[in-house]
C-alpha cells in the first residue's frame, strides 16, 4: 500500500499542523487488567456529551484557514461508536486537511464503520488508522481478519504492541500473518522495572525496525518541537498529550492554535511516541509530515551521505547495526549514495553493504552510477581541465601535501590534496585556504571544497545534487519520489530539494 505524496508537497502559504484531540470518552470495550478504563460503561448522556463535543471540534476544525492532520486519541475505544467516523468523515473532505484518524483496539464492526465513513463522504484514501493488538483480549487471528479487511479496502493504518515478552510468540505471530506492507511497532514495556537485554532488543528490532525510536531517551525541549495541537473535549489546548503548558482555548482564540508565546512545557521527557513523535529530531524521516499516524511512508529511492551520516566520523567501515538497519531498508526502497568519497573509497567503507546499493553520486558529484533497466550499469565521470596539476605536484614538498588523482580511464575527474601539517579530522582555518586556493592556481573552470585537512577539487558546476538529478532523469524519478539525507554543508543543497 503506497502512502501518496500529496502530503509531502503540501502549499507552503497553507499552515499544516498536526492536530491531536481527546474527547471526554473514558470507557472501553475491553478490559486489559492494568487499564483504568477497562470495562467501564459511559451513561448514554456521557457518550451523547462526548457526541456533542466532538462535532464541536469538528466543526471548528473545518471553519480554520489552516489545516493539517487529525489524530484522535481517546481515553478508551472510540471507533465502535459511528459519530467518530461521520466526524472523520467531515474531517477528510476538507481540502486543507490532509489526513484523518485514530487510535483503536480494532475491536469495531470493520465493516459497518467504514459504510458509515463512506456514506458521510469520507475520503478513503485520507483514512489512518492505528490498531493497537491486546493479546489478553483478542486472539492474532482475529485481529489480521480486521487487518486484512482494511487491506483490501486500500485503508492505511498501522498496527503494534507492547513489548512484554511473554507475549513475544504471539507478536511474532502476528506479524507472520499480517501483509508485508504494513508496519508493526513496539511499544517499550514502561513496567519492566529493568532495561531491554542486548538479545531482547535484537529480537523487537527484528519486528519493528524503529524499535530504536522507543528506546532513546527525549529530554523535553520546547524549541524541539514541531507545529502539533493537542485539544481537549472542553479546547483546551497544549502542544502535545503530557505537556503542562496551556495553549489557550481551541474555541476561543480567533484563529484557533495560532498563539505562539510558548517557552517551555514543564515536563522533563518527552516520555511516549505521542510526544516525542511531535519533534523534530526524533522519528525516523518516513514518518513525515505527520508521524502521529505512525504509518512510514518510503520514497523510490533515497540517497544517504556517507561521512557523519552512515558512518560516524573518524570510522573506517559502517557500524554493524546501521548496515542491518540499511539492508532491511533496501527492501523497502533504492539505495544510493550521494558523497564526496571517490567510488572506491565508498566501497571500502560500506563493503558489507555494497550488495544493496544501487549506485549513488561519488566524488561530490564528479561521478555517479545508476543501474538502469535498458542501459545497464551506468557510470559516468565529469572530467576536469587539469593543465594546473603539474604546477601543483611541484609544490608538494614545500606545502607538505600528498596528491590523489581520481580517473575513470584517461578522464580525471577529481583532486585531492591532503596536508600533512593539519591533523587528520581538523578543519583547515578559513584565512589559510584561500590562500592556498591562490598559491595552487587551479583553473577557474574548477572548484574547490575543504573537507578537514584535504583540498577536494572537481569541475565547476558539480555537486550531489546536480549528480542526483542526473540519476533521478536516467531512472524517471520524480521529485516526490526521492529523499536524500546528510549532516553536512554540502549535504544542505540536495537535503532541502528533496525535503
Ligand atoms: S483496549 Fe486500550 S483502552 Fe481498552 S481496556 Fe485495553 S488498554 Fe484500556
Ligand atoms: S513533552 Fe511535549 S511539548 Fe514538551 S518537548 Fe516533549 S513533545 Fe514538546
Amino acid at each position: 500500500m503506497e502512502r501518496r505524496n500529496s502530503e509531502k508537497n503540501t502549499e507552503k502559504d497553507v499552515r499544516k499542523r498536526q492536530w491531536y484531540y481527546r474527547g471526554s470518552l473514558k470507557s472501553c470495550n475491553y478490559s486489559c487488567s492494568y487499564c483504568p478504563f477497562a470495562k467501564r460503561t459511559c451513561s448514554r448522556r456521557s457518550i451523547q456529551a462526548d457526541k456533542e463535543a466532538f462535532f464541536r471540534f469538528t466543526g471548528r476544525m473545518l471553519q480554520q484557514q489552516n489545516g493539517g492532520a487529525v489524530q484522535i486519541v481517546p481515553y478508551g475505544e472510540a471507533l465502535i461508536y459511528p459519530y467518530y467516523w461521520e466526524g472523520l468523515a467531515a474531517l477528510s473532505k476538507s481540502p486543507v486537511i490532509d489526513a484523518v484518524g485514530a487510535q483503536s483496539n480494532f475491536s469495531f464492526p470493520v465493516k459497518e464503520m467504514l459504510s458509515v465513513y463512506r456514506n458521510h463522504g469520507g475520503e478513503l484514501e485520507k483514512l489512518r488508522l492505528w490498531g493497537t493488538f491486546h493479546p489478553e483480549m483478542t486472539s492474532v487471528k482475529q485481529f489480521v481478519q480486521q487487518c486484512r479487511f482494511l487491506t483490501e479496502q486500500k485503508v492505511l493504518y498501522c498496527v503494534g504492541a507492547v513489548g512484554v515478552l511473554e507475549q513475544l510468540e504471539k507478536i511474532c505471530m502476528l506479524r507472520k500473518m499480517l501483509p508485508d506492507s504494513v508496519y508493526l511497532w513496539i511499544n517499550k514495556m514502561d513496567g519492566l522495572g529493568r532495561g531491554y537485554t542486548d538479545a531482547e532488543i535484537e529480537v523487537f528490532t527484528e519486528i519493528d525496525a524503529y524499535f530504536w525510536q522507543e528506546l532513546k531517551h527525549y529530554r523535553a525541549e520546547i524549541s524541539a518541537c514541531a507545529d502539533s495541537r493537542f485539544v481537549e473535549a472542553d479546547g483546551r489546548m497544549r502542544q502535545c498529550n503530557i505537556s503542562r503548558q496551556s495553549l489557550g482555548n481551541f474555541y476561543e482564540d480567533s484563529e484557533a492554535g495560532q498563539r505562539e508565546e510558548l517557552s517551555g512545557c514543564k515536563k522533563k521527557e518527552c516520555g511516549c511516541y505521542l510526544a516525542y513523535c511531535n519533534r523534530k529530531d526524533a522519528v525516523a524521516p518516513f514518518f513525515r509530515p505527520y508521524p502521529a499516524f505512525r504509518i512510514p511512508v518510503y520514497p523510490r529511492a533515497v540517497f544517504l551521505d556517507i561521512d557523519g551520516t552512515l558512518v560516524p566520523k573518524g570510522n573506517m567501515r559502517i557500524p554493524k547495526n546501521t548496515a542491518r538497519g540499511l539492508i532491511r531498508l533496501s527492501g523497502k526502497c533504492e539505495i544510493y549514495l550521494a558523497t564526496s568519497l571517490p567510488l572506491e573509497a565508498a566501497k571500502r567503507k560500506l563493503s558489507p553493504v555494497w550488495h544493496v546499493i544501487r549506485g549513488g553520486v561519488f566524488a561530490n558529484g564528479a561521478r555517479w552510477q545508476a543501474q538502469n533497466h535498458e542501459k545497464g550499469c551506468l557510470d559516468v565521470v565529469v572530467p576536469m581541465d587539469t593543465a594546473w596539476l603539474t604546477g601543483v605536484r611541484e609544490k608538494q614538498k614545500a606545502y607538505g601535501f600528498a596528491v590523489h588523482v581520481y580517473r575513470n580511464r584517461e578522464d580525471i575527474y577529481k583532486v585531492t590534496l591532503s596536508f600533512h601539517r593539519v591533523r587528520t579530522g581538523m578543519q583547515m582555518p578559513e584565512q589559510k585556504q584561500k590562500e592556498l586556493a591562490q598559491v595552487m592556481k587551479i583553473s577557474d573552470s574548477c572548484q574547490v571544497l575543504w573537507e578537514g585537512n584535504c583540498m577536494q577539487i572537481t569541475k565547476k558546476g558539480t555537486g550531489k545534487l546536480a549528480g542526483i538529478l542526473e540519476i533521478c532523469r536516467e531512472m524517471g524519478y520524480r521529485k516526490e519520489d526521492v529523499m536524500a539525507f546528510g549532516d553536512s554543508s554540502n549535504d544542505r543543497e540536495m537535503v532541502e530539494y528533496f525535503s
